[in-house]
């Protein structure tokens, strides 16, 4: 029976700003919202001071951190990785896996599961992300061309019976891979368009047959021409659609983040990172799957070119997305942490502080740094020089 209240001087929260109130929370949820003090006995209590109080990150599109990846399959790389992403104000997320041989992806989706059961010792697992192996070889990007294949019901059937696949990123434009479309929602996985060459018409068909997402708008997908609006054009249009966007000014010059914010608005707007091993480290040879990764200047890319995935974290695309578009801090939360949460069928409990919300909060300074971080009413991460 573990209680917690947090003093909060600024809580900014996705529609509103209250000040001077105390959030209150009992084994990890959201009780209520006061004005009043009133400290139980026996509980924790955190002032945040000055800080902004925020909900927590949720980063649905990540596949690694300080040399690990989703793709080891092993409990150390979830636990690293989870431990990494708090003290980045993460406090959920969905490791994500990539295009590989059959058995790779069923190791590293049976690893997530056990970790979901066991735990980890910062951000939470919400399930599993899978991006690709049902893409189009045209747009792959840094997945592999020679493993990219069309969906396969007997495959994809056994990784939706594990349970815990949240959300797949598929190219719709292949037959195979809009028949999964119905099987996918009925497993309650959220689908995402990416590594997709779909023209404009097709891809306003499939978010007609239920694909509700975008993976990494831009990247890996066909662009916006004004005679053939494409798979961007089409996500840009189209208001039943969220957005994901790696707001790291590499993968998208700040000018289109400004531009994709002004047509989807916050509400459908998911900052992710797209993270790959290399972030929290320097510059170096990396891997991604079987590949060789050269980050420089904290791009990261393959042997032909190709953008690898990123070293962004989440506070700092929240810093970005700011300076990109000048929006507020109530948007750029709600581009962290609730449309993201919303986007994989979490928006009851998680990417918001009211009550019956899990108490998931990061604490930040004037300067939009994490300070504290705090999943399911247990502080994870602590910034050590302040
Ligand atoms: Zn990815």
């Amino acid at each position: 029976m573990a209680t917690l209240v947090i003093k909060c001087g600024t809580l900014v929260l996705p529609k509103e700003t209250l000040s001077n109130v105390f959030i209150h929370a009992q084994d990890g949820v959201v009780t209520q919202i006061t004005s009043n003090a009133d400290v139980p006995s026996g509980a924790v209590f955190v002032d945040a001071g000055a800080n902004k109080v925020v909900p927590g990150f949720v980063d649905i599109h990540v596949h690694g951190a300080l040399d690990h990846d989703t793709m080891d399959a092993t409990p150390e790389a979830l636990d690293t990785m989870s431990a990494f992403f708090a003290s980045h104000g993460v406090t959920s997320f969905l490791p994500t896996t990539m295009t590989a041989p059959r058995a790779e992806i069923d190791a590293a989706l049976l690893n997530i599961k056990m970790m979901m059961s066991r735990g980890t010792a910062g951000a939470q697992i919400l399930g599993a992300h899978i991006e690709g192996p049902y893409l189009n070889v045209k747009q792959c990007g840094a997945q592999l061309p020679d493993l990219i294949r069309p969906a396969n019901r007997e495959e994809y059937c056994a990784w939706f019976d594990m349970g815990i696949a949240r959300l797949i990123t598929i190219a719709p434009e292949i037959t195979a891979n809009a028949d999964m479309i119905d099987d996918a929602l009925l497993a309650n996985v959220a689908i995402a368009i990416g590594h997709s060459d779909a023209d404009y018409a097709t891809a306003q068909r499939c978010f007609m047959r239920g694909v509700t997402q975008a993976t990494h708008t831009f990247n890996g997908m066909r662009g916006l021409h004004h005679r053939e609006p494409g798979t961007a054009g089409a996500i840009l249009a189209n208001d039943n659609v969220v957005a994901q966007v790696i707001a790291d000014n590499v993968h998208v010059h700040p000018g289109v983040m400004n531009i994709i914010y002004k047509c989807k608005t916050a509400d459908r707007l998911a900052l992710i990172t797209d993270a790959m091993e290399a972030v929290g480290l320097g510059d170096g040879i990396y891997k991604l799957g079987p590949q060789d990764i050269t980050v420089h200047n904290g791009e990261a890319r393959t042997k032909s070119g190709s953008l690898a995935g990123s070293t962004l974290t989440l506070d700092t695309a929240v810093r970005n997305i700011i300076a990109a578009t000048g929006c507020s801090l109530n948007d750029a939360v709600t581009m962290s942490s609730w449309t993201p949460a919303r986007s994989i069928k979490f928006g009851d409990h998680k990417g918001n502080l009211i009550p019956g919300y899990d108490a998931d909060v990061a604490i930040l300074n004037d300067a939009l740094q994490v300070q504290k971080t705090i999943v399911g009413g247990r502080v994870v991460y602590e910034r050590k020089d302040v």
